[in-house]
């Protein structure tokens, strides 16, 4: 059923009772020419990009939970491609314009929300840093503007300009950067790839990955063997768990990221803000509530929960931003857990088994990659080569010393 102003009046007219459920609940076949493990937005997408643009719609999406149970339900939904390195902006800039016409591409409302994303400015040295970042953003044609402090004054007059440790002193925007509504991403993905076909699985886990010959065969799942031509994993925070399955071992750590949302509020950041000296990031919801995070946990876990120390952080660096905040009160809060590559850019590549593909390492940032690490990693699945964007992001790059480093933090996952 195709989502229109006229669909919506006939429904309405009918009393809503001839709305099709998004997708199905199919039951597992015993084979499909692809498998893909994780019903994130990766997965998903992969799976949606797989039977549209590269007409492969044997296809089965596995999740071991159901589909926005992971990252993709659970990060602060920001979108940019403001970056530095050719390893990562010409990536993030094929996702920036695959979210600006991906509502109408996948007939969903997502809510996209190009509102802007601001980073601001504490030192000079920042500013080189930033300014250099926005002659770089300039340069591949994506859209960067260095702001002076009374610009930054202007549009935001309650952050606190003169905090004695962090003064802003401008900033960097991205005017085309913002906000999507993270689950309505997860589930326009997956009617959209129901709608091509793909069967999308909830509730099964995948146990085993079973091999012969040095190729995969197929999955052991709670649901029994399912065997596969391709097999390619988008298990985001979960990546080496499932890559020990083929006694892989990846160069990633996995960590617990925590969001928060505070009580509804009327209207006053009308943009993405992030801190980035303290590290702090806030924007606010159609609903009023402001969502905002900011660092991993230090230790790994595989725990979609976080501690105490990194709340205390978090409202500790908001409040050197926003001096304000200390009256508003925070709803709620969840973690999900973070695939930390050891340069903080994300893995998609075919792996040593003929048959086996890997989506992961996607750090703090992969809700923005969405659609176009779906779109790249279906390119690599089906064509087996990589997509010229991803080029770079290849496993071995660690081996060789090809690492795309953006914030120069070297090996150390936590940092990126
Ligand atoms: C608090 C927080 C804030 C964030 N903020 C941002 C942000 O503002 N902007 C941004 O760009 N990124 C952000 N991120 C990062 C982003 O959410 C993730 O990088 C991205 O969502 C990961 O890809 P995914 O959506 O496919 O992951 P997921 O949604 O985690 O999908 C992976 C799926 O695999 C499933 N799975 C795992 N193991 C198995 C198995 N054995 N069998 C079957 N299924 C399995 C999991 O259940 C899960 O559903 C944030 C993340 C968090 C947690």
């Amino acid at each position: 059923m195709r989502y229109s102003a006229l669909s919506l009046l006939m429904n309405g007219l009918r009393g809503n009772a001839s709305w099709k459920p998004a997708w199905r609940e199919p039951e597992p076949k015993p084979h499909y020419d692809v498998i893909i493990i994780g019903g994130g937005g990766h997965g998903l997408a992969t799976a949606y990009y797989l039977a549209k643009e590269f007409g492969v719609r044997n296809v089965a999406v596995l999740e071991k939970n159901y589909i926005g149970s992971g990252n993709v339900g659970r990060n602060t939904t920001i979108i940019r491609s403001n970056y530095l390195l050719l390893g990562n902006n010409p990536f993030y800039e094929l996702s920036m314009k695959l979210w600006e016409g991906l509502e109408q591409d996948f007939n969903f409302n997502a809510m996209v929300s190009q509102r802007g994303v601001l980073n601001l400015i504490h030192s000079d040295a920042q500013r080189d840093a930033y300014t250099r970042r926005g002659n770089a953003m300039r340069l591949h044609g994506v859209d960067a503007e260095l702001l002076d402090r009374a610009a930054v004054k202007e549009m935001l007059p309650f952050l606190d300009f003169d905090n004695a440790r962090f003064p802003i002193q401008g900033g960097l925007i991205q005017r085309r950067g913002g906000t999507v509504r993270h689950d309505g991403v997860a589930w326009g993905y997956a009617r959209g790839a129901d709608s091509f076909g793909v069967d999308i699985i909830q509730n099964c886990e995948v146990t085993a990955i079973r091999r012969e010959n040095g190729k995969v065969l197929g999955v052991d799942t709670n649901k029994g063997f399912i065997g596969c031509g391709k097999l390619a994993v988008a298990v985001a925070g979960n990546s080496s768990q499932v890559a020990s399955m083929v006694d892989m071992k990846l160069p990633i750590e996995s960590h617990a990221l925590q969001a928060f949302v505070s009580e509804g509020l009327k209207p006053f950041i009308d943009c993405v803000v992030t801190f980035g000296a303290g590290h702090f990031y806030v924007s606010q919801s159609d609903k009023g509530g402001l969502v905002f995070g900011g660092d991993i946990e230090g230790y790994n876990s595989y725990a979609q929960r976080g501690n105490l120390a990194c709340v205390e952080h978090v409202i500790e660096a908001g409040k050197a931003m926003i001096p304000g905040l200390s009256r508003v009160r925070v709803l709620r809060s969840w973690g999900g857990i973070m695939d930390m590559s050891m340069d903080g850019t994300p893995i998609i590549d075919k792996t040593h088994i003929d048959n086996l593909y890997l989506n992961a390492g996607w750090c703090y940032g992969g809700f923005k990659a969405t659609p176009a690490s779906g779109f790249c990693f279906a390119h690599l699945i089906a064509k087996n080569e990589p997509h010229e964007v991803t080029r770079q992001m290849r496993l071995d790059r660690f081996e060789r010393g090809y690492l795309i480093d953006e914030k120069g933090q070297g090996a150390q996952p936590n940092l990126h």
